[in-house]
């Protein structure tokens, strides 16, 4: 929940006094510094090609781990299904659980077959499209476990110990497009493909102190922003705290609507960054929906629209979002079912 135009108007200023050079700025190299809890034998990279480059290149560094070049992959929505057919460019990929009808739940464990020889096993941590989230981490006894974070990094405390690399694209949680943060465990650097892009290898990257190439300054420095916010707010606790309250806000009207709003996802992995919903009823009403989303852009909240490839409405309560944000929606949502139900 992070003030958007107090790191705006600084950025601004201090665009200003740098005279608008990119290079001074990233000179402070605040976003390492403000990264909590990061034991030392892990990197911390800062790349670019967004969380889609990094579909890419995780099997491209991970997949030559062990000789069987297996990736075992759980696909619980849209982007976990992306990263699963990228990774089957570079080897054997194995979809752990019996596959979902609709992304709307996380199979139970007990139904995952695990392979005990693959180089990694790889998950989406939040499903930012479906609105699906973990809330436990997934036990893999020793095979290393990889998560893509873009869109709940920083919105929840984390331990980094227990995986081999988290990523995260800072456009969601923790600044703007352009930079993707990667933190990877040191006995990983080094088993890149040979046909791996060399701004892709991880431990190019990493000796090179993110900077093999040019890297997003402006991005980066913007991080630093949100990262030195988030720290000096309570940290990643801090943001948990909040983001309980804003998710439940919205899932509690949704819950108690008797049906005049439906969430599809399972209670049990309903995302608090994320949260989908119908409209009138469970497949949606169009024009009740038609009406909510004006109702809403009248009122100022926009992007309310859900994922084009799942329809209805999708509330993002990232970090930005601050509570006063959330209640003025849920204000709305007890109206607009006052009047329409
Ligand atoms: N992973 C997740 C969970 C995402 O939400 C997104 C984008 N919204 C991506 C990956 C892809 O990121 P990018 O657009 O930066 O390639």
């Amino acid at each position: 929940m992070f003030d958007v135009l107090q790191v705006l108007l600084q950025a601004q200023k201090e665009l200003l006094s740098f005279n608008g050079l990119g290079i001074s700025v990233l000179g402070g190299s605040k976003s390492s510094t403000s990264l909590e809890d990061i034991p030392n034998n892990y990197k911390v990279l800062f790349l670019q090609g967004g969380g889609s480059g990094q579909f890419s290149a995780v099997p491209l560094n991970l997949i030559g781990l062990k000789e069987d070049r297996c990736a075992d992959y759980l696909v619980t929505g849209t982007w976990s299904a992306k990263a699963a057919k990228e990774a089957e460019k570079y080897g054997k990929v194995n979809i752990v659980h019996p596959k979902l009808d609709s992304f709307t739940k996380i199979p139970d464990p007990s139904s995952w077959t695990l392979n005990p020889s693959a180089s990694y096993v790889y998950y989406c941590c939040n499903e930012t499209v479906h609105g699906v989230e973990f809330n436990f981490t997934p036990e893999t006894k020793d095979v290393v476990l990889v998560s893509d974070m873009s869109s709940n990094f920083l919105s929840r405390p984390v331990d980094v110990s227990k995986f081999g690399l988290i990523y995260a694209g800072a456009q969601k949680n923790v600044g703007c497009a352009g930079v993707t943060v990667v933190i990877v465990r040191d006995d990983l650097l080094g088993y890149a493909l040979k046909e791996c892009p060399i701004v892709l290898d991880y431990k190019v990257q990493a000796e090179m102190k993110s900077l093999y190439n040019t890297p997003p300054c402006f991005s980066i420095y913007i991080m630093g922003l949100v990262l030195e916010w988030i720290k000096n707010n309570g940290g990643s606790a801090a943001m948990e705290k909040l983001n309980k309250q804003k998710s439940s806000m919205i899932y509690d009207i949704i819950n108690s609507s008797n049906g005049f709003y439906v969430c599809p996802v399972d209670a049990a992995c309903r995302s608090r960054m994320n949260v989908p919903f119908r409209v009138g009823k469970k497949e949606g009403d169009d024009a009740l929906e038609k009406k909510f989303l004006e109702g809403a852009s009248k009122r100022g909240m926009i992007s309310l629209k859900g994922h084009r490839s799942v329809g209805g409405m999708r509330a993002s309560l990232y970090n930005a979002v601050t509570l006063e944000d959330t209640a003025a929606l849920a204000d709305y949502m007890r109206g607009f079912l006052k009047e329409h139900q």
